[in-house]
């Protein structure tokens, strides 16, 4: 199966009850043959109306970034969430809720085979490398699990509310173009 066709089957899930508020599912974006994949908590009111992730003011930060270090999400890179529909209120998913949608993220994965995958925040970095991670502590830092580096590092949002973090978060991106150019064969 590619992309293509697992998005259009999400495009209609109703796993779970998120599906009831949502306008549009946010499947993900990105190029096809993509080695590094960045991976959110869930759409906000921005990418729902949009159906496309990251697109709100976070979503211009998290450009920049990847600009910064020679990324784009046309081109080179893969951006999804943990959850594809919008939680109400902006609420952190539930984790019946992330658990039902790690099926989409899970069949992502396997068609994508990523090397380096880039967790935006603590939901996503507690989901996908350890239930205790701590961003604050551990960002930066590379986890081996089965032969793929997971790394977590600040979410655009939570650096726009706090931008004492930003020379952190840009050090973890500078450390991530390192690691491309270590593992990776055709991003750059
Ligand atoms: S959040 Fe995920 S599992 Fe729930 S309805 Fe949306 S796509 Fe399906």
């Amino acid at each position: 199966m590619d992309l293509q066709t697992l998005q259009h089957q999400c495009s209609g899930c109703t796993r779970c009850p998120l599906h009831k508020g949502r306008t549009h599912v946010v499947f993900g974006q990105g190029a096809a043959h993509a080695e590094v994949l960045f991976v959110g908590e869930g759409p906000g009111q921005s990418e729902d109306e949009q159906g496309l992730p990251f697109v709100g003011r976070s979503g211009q930060l998290l450009d920049k970034y990847l600009f910064a270090i020679d990324l784009d999400r046309h081109t080179n890179c893969y951006i999804a969430n943990i959850v594809k529909c919008r939680p109400p209120q902006n609420r952190d998913p539930l984790p019946e809720e992330s658990e039902v949608c790690m099926y989409w993220l899970r069949e992502q994965f396997r068609i994508l085979r990523p090397k380096i995958v880039v967790c935006l925040g603590r939901v996503a970095a507690q989901r996908l490398i350890r239930q205790d991670f701590s961003v604050t502590k551990e960002h930066g830092i590379f986890f081996d699990k089965n032969g793929t580096l997971f790394m977590g590092t600040f979410h655009p949002a939570a650096l726009l509310r706090q931008p004492q973090h930003k020379p952190n978060a840009f050090a973890d991106f500078a450390a991530l173009r390192d690691k491309i150019g270590e593992v990776c064969d055709h991003t750059y």
